[in-house]
């Protein structure tokens, strides 16, 4: 089953890029959407997405296009420069499936960053 089917349209993040749920926009271009987390984490909290239909990195690792890929991650890098987290620090994240914890099933990276964050992981 390809992709395509499997995606849920009416994910929470497929309804934000049709403008049916409000963002707070921090970045947009042709592929890629960021936006502030609800409920965020840390000082800073932003949420970058692709455009295109992909459920979570395994989806758009394997299905999009080279270029896509590498404009998503050139965009990750340029929204977390631009606000200023370069120096001194922050941390990009991205869930996958249930042992992930991914709630959405859109694919995104999460870039915290604005404090000391502290262990990677819960002990
Ligand atoms: P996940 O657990 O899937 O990696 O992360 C999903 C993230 O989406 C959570 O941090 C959650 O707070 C955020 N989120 C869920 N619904 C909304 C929403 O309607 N708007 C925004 N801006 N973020 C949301």
């Amino acid at each position: 089953m390809t992709s395509e089917i499997r995606y849920d349209r009416d994910n929470v993040f497929a309804k934000i890029l049709r403008g049916e749920i409000p963002c707070d926009k921090v970045y947009e271009d042709d592929h890629v959407l960021a936006f502030r987390d609800i409920a965020p984490q840390a000082p800073v909290h932003v949420l970058v997405i692709p455009k295109g239909p992909y459920i979570s990195l395994a989806d758009f690792s394997t299905i999009a296009s080279p270029d896509e890929i590498a404009e998503f991650f050139a965009a990750v890098g340029k929204i977390a420069s631009d606000l200023g987290l370069d120096d001194p620090g922050y941390r990009i994240l991205a869930n996958h499936g249930s042992d992930g914890g991914q709630e959405v099933p859109h694919f995104h990276v999460h870039i915290f960053g604005g404090k000391k964050l502290g262990a990677m992981l819960p002990k």
